[in-house]
């Protein structure tokens, strides 16, 4: 079958290897569909660590194609999404509930073979069904949903509340979507391009802003600001320095700030401790997608997230090498390799 290698960093490649056997309690599961992340690309770099020679690929859709002897619950022709990160369920932390600080924790697409390939091999826990009629690539964006659901659950947001999003990526814009379920009824997207201001508007978004066309802290919460005196919760979906340091600047007195984007590993940013505890501004990071994957699954199933325009180019495998290892194209939020399309 057709792979897209990590064989050392820096090395990518489209290889023809064996098609894999499922264990007896896993799933061969025929892949639909697998979104590119940024965190493909940090892998490729050598950025985040992996295990290579690896097929890259975590956010994977696709069918059932054989189970293992002793799976029950799952049958050939059902499609299913997985969550790609594997907790060993037996360390302290996995024994204290916090499954995504696993100390063994394996994750599908970086420590083991992943969905950029025909096929893709899925632990059983690790499977969550959805809808035969389901558009198929919706199924792509369970995983990156699931983390924004994290992140969503621990801002708290309440009937009411008022939300500042920075970074309008597939991140920001799901997260936007979320917020507004969640009961926030001003949630303002920050983000440079003009296009995924529209997008934000039309997904639930109640206002946008521009951080190129002057002082974002003044656009926002100055007097005549959007949300004069700051916003409820602050959620950092771009993972620069320049949004991690407004962050807390724009939440207001006593206010919580969520941080889902991620930065390089050894990179310092300038936080003034002195306003944190003055305003006591609440700081919390959010990491993977404890729990939360059979939740996104649910929503993308009903079609209650969006994430149709989301969809910005459908590649097959002989485009992902170039796709994976070069930045975004501008303007571009969510590639999909489908398989399909060769
Ligand atoms: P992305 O497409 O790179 O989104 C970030 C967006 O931020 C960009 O599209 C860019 O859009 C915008 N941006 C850049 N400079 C900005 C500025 N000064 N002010 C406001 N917005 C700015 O990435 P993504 O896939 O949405 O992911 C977002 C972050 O979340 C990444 O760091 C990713 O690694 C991280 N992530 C974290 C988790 C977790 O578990 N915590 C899970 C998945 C992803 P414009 O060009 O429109 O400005
Ligand atoms: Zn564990």
């Amino acid at each position: 079958m057709k792979a897209v290698r990590l064989e050392s960093t820096g090395q990518l490649r489209l290889r023809d290897i064996e098609k894999p056997s499922p264990g007896a309690s896993d799933l061969l599961v025929k892949v639909e569909a697998c979104g590119i992340c940024g965190t493909d690309r940090h892998l490729f770099l050598g950025e985040f660590p992996s295990h290579p020679p690896v097929t890259l690929g975590h956010e994977f859709v696709g069918v059932v194609e054989e189970v293992g002897a002793d799976v029950s619950g799952f049958r050939k022709g059902m499609r299913i999404t997985g969550d790609p990160n594997i907790a060993c369920g037996r360390c302290a932390e996995c024994q204290r509930g916090r499954i995504n600080l696993c100390t063994n924790l394996q994750a599908i697409g970086i420590h083991r073979d992943g969905g950029f390939a025909e096929y893709v091999i899925v632990p059983v826990k690790q499977a969550f069904e959805l809808p035969a009629d389901l558009p198929p690539l919706h199924g792509a964006f369970c995983e990156p949903l699931a983390c924004c659901l994290h992140g969503v659950d621990l801002a708290e947001i309440k009937t009411g509340s008022s939300v500042i999003v920075l970074g309008g990526g597939v991140i920001g814009l799901l997260v936007v979507q979320l917020a507004r379920l969640a009961g926030a009824t001003s949630v303002v997207l920050v983000t440079r391009s003009a296009e995924k201001r529209q997008l934000a508007e039309e997904l639930g978004a109640t206002a946008t802003a521009d951080p190129s066309s002057g002082d974002i802290i003044e656009q926002l919460i100055a007097r005549n600001g959007i949300l004069p005196g700051g916003a409820d919760i602050v959620i950092e979906c771009a993972g620069i320095s320049e949004t991690i340091e407004q962050a807390p600047a724009l939440a207001r007195r006593g206010g919580t700030v969520v941080i889902l984007g991620v930065m390089p590993q050894g990179t310092k940013v300038a936080i003034e401790p002195f306003d944190l505890l003055f305003r006591e501004i609440k700081l919390v990071n959010s990491f993977l997608n404890p729990f939360t994957h059979r939740r996104a699954a649910e929503l993308i199933a009903t079609q209650t997230i969006k994430v149709e325009p989301l969809i910005s180019r459908r590649i097959g495998f002989d485009e992902a090498v170039e796709a994976i290892s070069n930045p975004a194209t501008r303007g571009e939020i969510r590639a999909l390799v489908v398989p399909a399309l060769k």
